[in-house]
Formats: structure tokens, sequence, C-alpha cells
């Protein structure tokens, strides 16, 4: 199955579609993760875009619409992906529609993970990912342990759009441009809302009872 997942930045998304991407043999396709590889390698496009995500602002339609057809056109992702800031508007929307239709595919679950602007303060202002191994922390729920050689202070990074007034900006982005293309998913009763304040294994939880009665699991 297709899914597309929703939440404001900070709302738990990477971490809700990697659970799922584990427990039902999914592909995550990040469209925000693509474009920060592009940007880290300096690309072309990277070093064109890095302004615009810097800012909080959305790169164009044509250059993720590009993207994301480069991973739905892979047959060995057929029926298997998560997408994870893709569709933002009506317009990508469609065009997701679009693109799926033309490789004979379907989007047959739309998740939202609801969590208010104070929480997602929080967690971005605290987040940072340990550029050795790997693993994210949050000073407010998940603190980098004082005595690690591989986790110090000087491996630990913030995303360079990790501040609070960027958390804001694209919040209220979020809001904007997203409401419209919820909307969209509901009529055609794909929309399925969960708590993201919840704890993770319980957001979890009620994503996968969800997701085992489409399967015909439940
Ligand atoms: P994310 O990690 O999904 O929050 O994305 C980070 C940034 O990448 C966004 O603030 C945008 O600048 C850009 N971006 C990600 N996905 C899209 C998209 N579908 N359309 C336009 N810009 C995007």
């Amino acid at each position: 199955m297709n899914i597309v997942i929703f939440g404001p930045p900070g709302a738990g998304k990477g971490t809700q579609s990697n659970f799922i991407v584990k427990n039902y043999n999914l592909i995550q396709l990040s469209t925000g993760d693509f474009l920060r590889k592009e940007i880290k390698e300096e690309t072309k496009l990277g070093l064109k875009i890095k302004k615009i995500v810097d800012s909080g602002n959305l790169v164009s339609d044509e250059i993720v619409g590009e993207l994301i057809e480069k991973t739905i056109s892979n047959r060995s992702y057929k029926n298997r992906l998560i997408f994870d800031g893709y569709p933002r508007n009506i317009s990508q929307a469609e065009n997701l529609d679009k693109i799926l239709k033309r490789y004979n595919q379907k989007i047959s679950l739309v998740l939202r993970l609801k969590v208010s602007l104070e929480t997602i303060k929080k967690r971005i202002s605290g987040r940072s990912t340990c550029s050795t191994c790997g693993k994210i922390y949050n000073d407010f729920y998940n603190p980098p342990p004082k005595d690690s050689k591989c986790c110090s202070s000087n491996s630990l990074k913030k995303r360079s759009d990790d501040n609070v007034d960027v958390a804001i900006k694209r919040f209220k982005t979020y809001e904007n441009e997203t409401q419209p293309v919820l909307d969209y998913y509901d009529k055609y009763g794909l929309l399925k809302e969960i708590n993201g304040e919840n704890q993770i294994n319980l957001i979890f939880k009620e994503i996968s009872d969800i997701i085992n009665v489409i399967e015909g699991w439940l």
C-alpha cells in the first residue's frame, strides 16, 4: 500500500515513518531528506534551493515533482511508498495522483499527526543528531548522554533550519498550505487523524491498527 503522512515539522513524521517502514516493509520517500541531501552534497540543485529550504519556504512544485517521480517509477518500490513531506499543496496532490496513475498505483491511506505549536517549538529547538552514529536526541525529552564518547558536544549537530523562529514560520506555512490538501483527501475518505502528542509507541499502535484493518489483517 502507498501511504501519505502529514504533520507539521517536528510532529514525529520521520519517527513514525521509520516504524511503518520496518514493520510493513515499505520505503520512505521524504522530500525534505531528498532536498537536504542535495544541499549537503552541494549539487547544482542543492546550491539553488539552500536559501529557500533554510528560510522555511517551499521549493518549486516542478523540482519536487521530478524528485518523487524518480522514486515512484522504480518498480521495486511499487505500492510500497510512504510519502513524507509530499504533497504540500493541491497542485502537488493532483500531480501525485497523476504520477501514481501513470504507474498503476494509488494511495490507500492518509495519516495526519496532530500536534500543537507549543509542543513543536520544544521538540524542534531541542533536537540534535549525532554526526558520528546518527542517533537523534532532544534536550527536553531525550537528552544526549553526558558521558558518551561518540555523542559528545563536538558530534552533536542541530539542523541548520532548526531554530524556533523558523519552526513557527514552517508551522504556519504547513497549516496554510496543507489544510486544503487534507480536505482534498478527506473527500475521498482516505484521511485518518492521529493524536501526535501521545507517546511514540502509542502513536504507532494507533497507526498500525489502522493499517492492519486496511490490509485485512484484523
Ligand atoms: P521537511 O523535512 O519535510 O520539513 O522539509 C524541509 C524543507 O524542504 C521544507 O521547509 C521545504 O523548504 C522543502 N520541502 C520539502 N518537501 C517539499 C515539498 N513537497 N514541496 C516544496 N518544498 C518542500
